[in-house]
């Protein structure tokens, strides 16, 4: 690679440029001066980070995509809707975001229990969930498909609720804690197939992609899934990353780590594991140190690091984000990793293929 020329993917400065060394301080400057947070306090006054020097590909870096050998980080930012409710500040949180980081496209693992928590004839109601919905999504998202069995909804979907088991550990009787993988594989299909059609009805497309409630999938699911439509999972996540026993992960996802990669499942589907968890569970260090972890472990092949919040506490939880993706961001134009950011069905495909 000639010093000269390092062509630099920064994704907040609207797609990949030209700089050259003399430019990475500009640049830093202007990728980061219409953003509000300050610059996390550790890289203040810092030169540049020495725990990545050894880390760049052999033979430097390219902004080429991935089809012609281009090696980075994809950075994946998806947001679980729970379906429980909306809130304005979370709401604004989440147009902040959007805002701000108008280069991050989102993969949004959408929730039909937003409209089964209504009555049948509510249509007001379902149209101030889809407009709220919609006030968030932005061009080049992704929108798939999340799952928890709450009861109104699996009861709409023709199956029977259950209380138990739950990764709580205790009877749930709405049912949301309950892990889809309790339920038979006809039975979660059912509730898969409910789910696409209610997203259809209210105009956001067939999902292809997936995540469980609680991450909580396994072989039913999956065949379910595939039996559905659905090129993709990402449900693995690893179980060290969530605080104390949280039902059955461990037993679900033996070899889930935090730089674990995508891979294709018996069941056809290809498994983007959500390795950096999502904002709820761990902090903005940890996200900087998991893509830190990625970029070691992927070293001269493209990595996936996923990251991600849910919509519901968006207005607490949006912040570790937003300063981790800063630093991210940074770390990555001084040390030249390239990174960019992709929707879950863009990197499962062209990774698998990859390797
Ligand atoms: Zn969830």
């Amino acid at each position: 690679m000639r010093a000269e020329t390092l062509r630099l993917l920064l994704p907040s400065l609207a797609g990949a440029i030209l700089i050259t060394p003399t430019e990475v301080l500009p640049a830093l400057q202007k990728l980061t001066t219409p953003r509000p947070l300050a610059l996390p306090p550790a890289l203040l006054g810092s030169v540049v980070p020495t725990d990545l020097d050894s880390l760049r590909p052999a033979g430097g870096v390219t902004g080429r995509g991935s089809r012609d050998g281009w090696r980075g980080v994809h950075v994946v930012v998806s947001v679980d809707w729970e379906g429980s409710g909306f809130d304005d500040e979370d709401l604004a949180a989440f147009r902040r975001f959007r805002d701000d980081f108008p280069d991050v496209p989102l993969t949004h693992f959408l929730n039909a229990a937003y409209f089964t928590r209504l009555a049948p004839e509510d249509v007001v109601g379902a149209v101030c969930a889809s407009d709220k919905i919609r006030s968030v999504l932005r061009d080049g998202d992704e929108i798939g498909l999340h799952v928890h069995s709450d009861n109104h909804l699996v009861y709409a979907a023709g199956v029977t609720p259950k209380k138990f088991p739950s990764w709580n550990y205790l009877p749930d009787m709405t049912g949301h804690s309950v892990p889809l993988s309790a339920f038979s594989e006809e039975e979660v299909r059912q509730i898969v197939a409910f789910s696409c059609r209610t997203l259809e009805q209210q105009g956001f497309g067939r999902p292809k992609s997936f995540r469980a409630g609680g991450w909580h999938a396994g072989t039913s699911v999956f065949n379910a899934l595939a039996a559905e439509g659905f090129t993709v999972d990402s449900s693995e996540v690893p179980y060290e990353s969530i605080p104390g026993t949280f039902g059955q992960l461990q037993e679900l996802w033996p070899d889930a780590t935090r730089v674990s990669q995508p891979y294709y499942l018996e069941s056809g589907l290809v498994e983007v594991p959500d390795n950096g968890c999502l904002a709820d569970y761990v902090t903005a260090d940890q996200m900087v140190d998991n893509f830190k972890e990625v970029v070691r472990a992927g070293i001269g092949k493209p990595a996936v690091l996923s990251l991600g919040f849910h919509q519901e506490t968006a207005a607490k939880f949006l912040p570790r984000l937003r300063s981790a993706l800063i630093e991210i961001e940074l770390r990555a134009a001084m040390q030249r990793i390239p990174i960019r950011y992709d929707v879950v069905k863009d990197v499962a495909l062209t990774l698998c293929k990859s390797r």
